[in-house]
């Protein structure tokens, strides 16, 4: 089967196009035929980057002006100048990332009016995201009115969190009245990345209490006991729970109060300095980007060594909350570009956890960079694997699953 999935954000639009079966997610073997990303869309400078696997991207910069336009250009390149498609009946499915699932969704569905609709009533939860996410499920019906489309939540995997992880200390009606809880986000991260730490040990999650960290510019850890998500660290928004690169994650709720009231500063300065200029990027004043961050911190500058500091601590910490919810943990899992990239950081997250059994093999830490293989010593009792996540990949499979089951 083929199958495009789609991630369509408020001015991006990125793609891959998967071929997968049944027999290839067994056998790990689904491929990436071609993927695309479109940035900036809405201006005259949008840029598209297009490429068939193993071949040279294909770079423009042009006037978008909105998603439709770049979702036509997809379908418009895959069935033409990529050669990859003789008619755009090759394509079995399309699965799209939808943000927001709420209480209702708890895995993958196939997108029918009924589920459209109420995806869209969900948009009062994410209103920077769902909306953006359906603009893609809605140019693709346009075009491909027959095949079936599915829709994949960041937020399905943590549906199992029981209600004293997910609920907040506030008065109980804004949660029953305004849906105000901890959701948690990266669901398809930590979802891959725990089944495929179990497939390389030829088992399934269920056999496994795990601790997965998604390091990438969002950040976050998730622990699943036996298969099901019991906490995880990113709440009713993804500003919770550890430093990101320009995010602070979990803030006493009295220092917004005190910047909306001491510091006069308005509910939209508030918004874009939590989401656009804290984290690493706040701390450091050098970047958002782990590796400027740790560069800077190697030639002795000490706000960003604090930063580095601040983010290694922080996900220490909850490792070993989620170690004590678990009741143990068989294995701490690192994924994202920080997570499968650094070993630097890696190491400092994992020397504190020596406490709980964790001995890093530092050797076998620093060879693996951006692949799949063990960090910790072979007698370690908590184990520790970078395994890299493709939330892309798991779309596809979850679009071929829903489908087969329709
Ligand atoms: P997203 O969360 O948007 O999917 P990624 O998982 O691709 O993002 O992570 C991107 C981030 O990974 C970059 O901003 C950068 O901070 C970090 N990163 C990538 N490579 C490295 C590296 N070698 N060392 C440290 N950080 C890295």
């Amino acid at each position: 089967m083929r199958i495009l999935v789609m991630n369509c954000g408020s001015s991006s639009l990125k793609f891959q196009l998967i071929e997968t079966s049944f027999q290839q997610i067994v056998a790990n073997k689904d491929r990436m035929l071609a993927q695309g990303v479109f940035e900036r869309i809405g201006s005259t400078d949008a840029r598209s980057r297009l490429l068939v696997a193993g071949q040279e991207p294909q770079e423009t910069v042009r006037e978008v002006l909105r998603h439709q336009e770049a979702i036509q250009a997809t379908f418009a390149w895959l069935a033409g100048e990529s050669g990859l498609l003789g008619s755009l009946d090759e394509i079995d499915g399309v699965g799209h990332r939808i943000v927001h699932g709420g209480e209702r969704f708890h895995s993958s569905t196939l997108m029918t009016d009924d589920t459209v609709r109420q995806i869209e009533a969900l948009s009062d939860l994410a209103p920077l995201h769902n909306p953006h996410n359906l603009k893609a499920f809605y140019a693709a019906k346009k075009i491909l009115p027959r095949v079936p489309q599915v829709a994949v939540f960041d937020t399905a995997f943590h549906q199992t969190m029981p209600p004293h992880a997910y609920i907040y200390g506030v008065p109980y009606i804004y949660y029953t009245r305004d849906k105000l809880r901890r959701y948690g986000f990266h669901g398809t991260s930590h979802r891959f990345v725990s089944y495929r730490f179990a497939q390389i040990h030829g088992d399934t999650r269920e056999k496994y209490r795990l601790i997965t960290c998604h390091l990438g510019n969002g950040c976050s850890v998730c622990a699943i006991d036996h298969g099901k998500v019991v906490d995880t660290s990113m709440g009713f928004t993804p500003l919770e729970g550890l430093i990101m690169g320009s995010r602070p994650g979990d803030l006493d709720a009295g220092a917004v109060l005190y910047l909306l009231e001491r510091a006069e500063m308005g509910h939209a300065e508030v918004d874009v300095t939590l989401n656009t200029q804290s984290g690493l990027v706040g701390i450091s004043g050098v970047s958002r980007d782990m590796r400027d961050v740790l560069a800077a911190a190697a030639k002795g500058n000490e706000r960003a060594e604090l930063a580095v500091n601040a983010f290694c601590y922080r996900v220490s910490k909850y490792i070993g909350s989620y170690y004590v919810a678990m009741g143990g943990a068989d294995a701490v899992l690192f994924a994202g570009g920080i997570g499968e990239n650094s070993a630097e950081v890696r190491a400092r997250i994992c020397r504190p956890l020596s406490v709980l059994g964790l001995q890093l093999d530092e050797a076998a830490n620093v060879a693996t960079v951006g692949r799949e293989g063990s960090i910790a010593r072979p007698s370690s009792r908590l184990k520790g694997w970078v395994v890299p996540t493709n939330e892309e990949l798991l779309i596809a499979r979850d679009t071929l699953r829903c489908m087969a089951a329709h």
